[in-house]
């Protein structure tokens, strides 16, 4: 066999990842057919498990957290740019305090696993796994966001917010050592994985940035940049395409060597990220409301593929940049060190010196004055809102909508207060709410022109950009599209929610109908009821691109 021509597809390189023991127990070294072997207890598996899914609800990466900084210490970077990049700063210092997750949207559960040659368990790794996982959502102020399909068109909560995905494969080598990867994957970042058929046609420098370039500008802001950006070009499959991106976005393959073999083996082409990063720099979307910061990073994996395929694959790690790594070795249990003082991140400067101007509008008066004092604020503007909100998502909507079309009116709340598009996690004992920030409002956009026409919805909030649909409904109607924030979904908790209660379709769980007030809660104009819409300049001609080192 030893003439066999094999390569690693994808070599990680050495783990210089810094870990925490979390304990000794439940691993041993035991011989058997005459090799050290390690001994995996299901209650080593079970407690790791939680304590991820834990500490990612709560911690970021240091490296993630510097990033953030970063973008606050940018003389260049916008005024918008900068808010965001604090905002987030200040929701990952809240959320470490371990009670309000950092986003409300706390994930599917996804874990893969490469298990050595000599590491011994009781076959049932998978629901272990689980079990830890199902520990940590029912013990923390977490969100069950899992849909289980009954029929077709049937669905319920699991009320568990199992299953979760998990994949363990074979470790390359002769390994007494088991590697975990845990993530915890948002609905709204998991959307922004996607596949692409592409042929030779597209390998060359020109055609490919043209191509990214459409892609990047499609991606749009709907998972809370600054983006962790992964690019696979190739792969001998389309999900291995996809995988490897969501393994590269979540800083997994940074390791990867920086050329090509003849066996086919995986490289980092270091050159095409750097001409991506400032692609995604130049297209202006910045971090949510204009600006440079699109990308905190890009990385883009060459792969072998089959001479008549060309997959392409793209996926984003959000602001919720949830991922863990974990390794049981005969020395114990090891779980990376995330940054449990996140405060030492945070810039010594006051605010005013990091934000634009704001406007402050009073929502405890009739929409139409609501209306008019938005209408003299230009798009991209910073608002910040103080008083009654209703809340409804994608379930309340369709529910919305089968009452108009039984002929019955719009409920007087839709007309009466703006609706912010969102779904709250656990409220902690003794707080008015749980992490509440915005979902992606692009999933309701159908809704619009309806809802409108009949008088509701006329001031929306929530995260992402919209189609030209909504700004034409906007402009017909004389709506408004406000965008707040994605990602600090913590400190909207904590500093702007003051009351949350449940006013309608109480069946839906997190999905009902919700009446919330509200103080100092920001948010930029995004559509007006002229039509303006801040994010459709951005969909403009290709760009000359330079390359130049990554921030
Ligand atoms: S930060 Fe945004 S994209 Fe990420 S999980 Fe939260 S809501 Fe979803």
């Amino acid at each position: 066999m030893s003439g066999v021509p094999y390569t690693d597809p994808l070599p990680l390189g050495p783990d210089t990842t810094q870990y925490r023991r979390l304990t000794t127990d439940g691993v041993a070294t035991v011989p058997a057919a005459g090799r050290q072997m390690l001994a995996v207890d299901p209650e080593a598996l079970r407690t790791l498990t939680e304590t991820a899914m834990r500490d990612m609800a709560h911690l970021l990466r240091p490296s993630h957290l510097a990033q953030l900084r970063a973008v606050v210490d940018d003389g260049e970077a916008s005024p918008n740019d900068r808010f965001v990049a604090l905002d987030l700063l200040r929701n990952a210092n809240i959320a470490a305090g371990g009670v309000l997750p950092m986003c409300q949207d706390t994930g599917t559960a996804i874990v893969m696993g490469q298990r050595g040659n000599r590491v011994l368990t009781d076959g049932d790794d998978h629901r272990h796994i689980t079990a830890g996982v199902h520990a940590a959502y029912a013990r923390l102020n977490l969100r069950y966001s899992q849909m289980a399909p009954l029929t077709m068109w049937e669905e319920v909560n699991t009320g568990t917010n199992l299953p979760a995905q998990i994949d363990i494969e074979l470790a390359h080598g002769d390994r007494a050592r088991y590697d975990l990867l845990f993530m915890a994957k948002g609905g709204g970042s998991a959307n922004k994985s996607f596949l692409y058929q592409e042929s030779k046609a597209v390998l060359t420098e020109a055609r490919l940035t043209a191509f990214l370039e459409e892609k990047l500008r499609a991606l749009g802001t709907a998972a809370c940049p600054p983006y962790h950006l992964a690019l696979v070009i190739g792969g001998t499959s389309a999900e291995y395409a996809l995988k490897t991106a969501k393994l590269a976005s979540a800083r997994h393959l940074d390791a990867l060597p920086d050329s090509g073999s003849p066996l086919g083996r995986g490289f980092r082409d270091r050159a095409m990220e750097a001409r991506v990063w400032e692609l995604a720099r130049r297209i202006g979307y910045g971090a949510q409301f204009g600006g440079k910061y699109f990308c905190h990073d890009v990385r883009v994996v060459r792969l072998p593929r089959h001479g008549g395929s060309l997959p392409i694959a793209l996926a984003v790690s959000c602001s919720a940049d949830r991922q863990v790594k974990a390794a049981i070795t005969p020395e114990g249990v090891f779980l990376e060190r995330l940054e449990t003082d996140p405060a030492r991140h945070l810039p010594p400067v006051p605010d005013d010196r990091l934000s634009g101007e704001v406007v402050r509008i009073d929502l405890d008066r009739p929409m139409d004055r609501i209306r008019r004092d938005l209408s003299a604020v230009p798009v991209g503007s910073r608002v910040s809102l103080t008083g009654t909100m209703v809340v409804a998502r994608d379930i309340a909507h369709a529910r919305i909508r089968e009452r108009l079309e039984r002929g019955e009116p719009l409920p007087d709340y839709l007309r009466d207060h703006p609706v912010y598009y969102a779904g709250p996690a656990k409220t902690p004992e003794g707080r008015p709410s749980g992490s509440f920030g915005p979902t992606t409002a692009g999933r309701m956009d159908g809704y619009v022109a309806e809802f409108q026409r009949a008088g509701g919805s006329l001031v929306m909030l929530a995260k992402g950009n919209r189609s030209r649909g909504v700004a034409e409904a906007c402009r017909a109607h004389g709506g408004f599209y406000l965008g707040t924030i994605g990602g600090p979904a913590a400190r909207l908790a904590e500093e702007c929610i003051r009351e949350v209660a449940v006013l309608d379709h109480c069946d839906l769980g997190m999905e009902a109908v919700w009446r919330i007030r509200v103080e100092d809660f920001p948010a930029f104009v995004v559509i007006n009821d002229r039509g303006e819409d801040f994010f459709a300049p951005i969909a403009s001609p290709p760009l000359q691109i330079s390359s130049r080192p990554q921030a």
